[in-house]
């Protein structure tokens, strides 16, 4: 299939051919003609599919028709994080190059200012974070009356960073009459049930396999005890020459120290997490596109949204809590097609951390020991047996979830 057999516009037929798009990825064969059929879509794609293109491109199409001077907001991309909403912004503003259609983009952490004199020169596509929405909503900079479709993007993780309330007070002053289109990297009970209240007889559409253009991780993991796992890293990213690395770490406190540490190895790395502002953020992710860094170590929500497209190395320094996050984090390289290397470094008390993401990925993952890094066995750090309770603890700890009261 072409994009030409897709029926859009030839204003993005031509962008996409700039951009170097030949043939639509599988999640774009399957969603574009539906969009633009009018369909309510759920759809399971990973970062990395093309996704973004996926719905992007039939919206364009849909909103090409209008050229009305008002611009009311006709279409909203809802997005978990800020590096997510402008990843999305950057791709629609790129397709959007040849067509007369507006795209703004509101996240937190900024001043609001500057959006809200672009949403006084009108939008027609809004991207946006839940919090920020809403406050743009109160201050009635944005009017979602005239709104056709809404898009919830990586839905899954707006879920799991608590956004429930903030959706449904979203939901409440939408249309009922609208499309709606949900996609999300993985789908349980939470998503279901929030589809249900969302999706209007939806389209199916589930995209196993990533980029047709064959991506290609290759999934390592080294045992090796907790307090050499730094040794261990310098040691790789040393010795075999490698140049921007993505480095995941559980906590903001950690990806610091661990990213101090490295540079004393002569690495030179930076952090990226949540507590740092929205430009130093971005600044240390350009620096580290730029190649001034060599490793950028990332908490998992800062992450989200960071698209280089030859980047070949990911290390879990710690495995994630939430095992669906390890999905997200490897989906981080092999993109667009390019292979790429991911290594997890397990001790031995996390080896039921390991158990939970091969649950999840449904395969076993290849656990070796790299000579020199061996884990002491001598030590006590035999692997810890934990009940589904004491799991259950450590994931709500780490999603920062209190436990709920019991009933009297
Ligand atoms: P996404 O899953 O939307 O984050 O897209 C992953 C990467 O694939 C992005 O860098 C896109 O620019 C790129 N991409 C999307 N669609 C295509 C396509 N049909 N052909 C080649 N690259 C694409």
């Amino acid at each position: 299939m072409s994009f030409s057999s897709l029926a859009l516009d030839k204003s993005l037929t031509d962008a996409i051919k700039e951009l170097g798009y030949e043939i639509p990825t599988p999640i774009q064969q399957q969603a574009i003609p539906e969009i633009l059929a009018g369909k309510d879509i759920m759809a399971g794609a990973q970062t990395g599919t093309g996704k973004t293109a996926a719905f992007a491109l039939p919206i364009l199409q849909q909103l090409t028709k209008y050229t009305d001077a008002l611009r009311p907001i006709r279409a909203l991309v809802l997005t978990p994080t800020r590096e997510l909403a402008q990843q999305v912004y950057k791709n629609f503003v790129s397709y959007a190059e040849y067509t007369h259609l507006k795209i703004a983009v509101a996240y937190g952490g900024v001043s609001i200012n500057p959006q809200l004199s672009a949403m006084e020169k009108g939008v027609d596509i809004l991207i946006a974070t839940p919090g920020r929405l809403l406050d743009h909503i109160e201050k009635g900079s944005v009017d979602l009356s005239q709104l056709q479709t809404i898009v919830f993007d990586e839905a899954d993780r707006m879920l799991d960073m608590g956004f429930k309330n903030e959706i449904n007070r979203v939901l409440a002053r939408l249309p009922s009459k609208r499309q709606t289109l949900l996609f999300s990297a993985t789908f349980d009970d939470a998503i279901f049930k929030l589809s249900k209240t969302l999706l209007n007889d939806p389209t199916l559409i589930e995209v196993n396999e990533r980029n047709t253009a064959a991506t290609q991780v290759e999934q390592l993991v080294y045992t090796v005890d907790s307090d050499r796992k730094r040794e261990i890293t310098s040691y790789l990213i040393g010795s075999k020459n490698w140049h921007q690395v993505l480095i995941f770490t559980r906590t903001k406190q950690m990806a610091d120290a661990l990213a101090k540490e490295m540079c004393k190895d002569g690495i030179p790395t930076q952090a990226i997490h949540g507590d740092k502002s929205q430009g130093a953020r971005e600044r240390v992710l350009a620096e580290f596109k730029q190649g001034k860094t060599r490793a950028l170590v990332a908490t998992d929500v800062a992450a989200r949204g960071i698209d280089i497209i030859d980047l070949k190395y990911v290390i879990n320094y710690e495995l994630p809590y939430v095992a669906e996050d390890y999905i997200h984090r490897i989906g981080r390289t092999g993109r667009a097609g390019n292979s790429g290397l991911a290594i997890s470094l397990m001790s031995p008390k996390e080896e039921w951390l390991l158990e939970a993401v091969e649950k999840v990925l449904d395969s076993a993952l290849l656990q070796q020991w790299l000579p020199g890094f061996e884990p002491d066995l001598t030590k006590q750090n035999q692997p810890t047996k934990r009940s589904n309770k004491g799991k259950q603890q450590a994931r709500n700890k780490a999603l920062g979830i209190k436990p709920k009261k019991k009933r009297r």
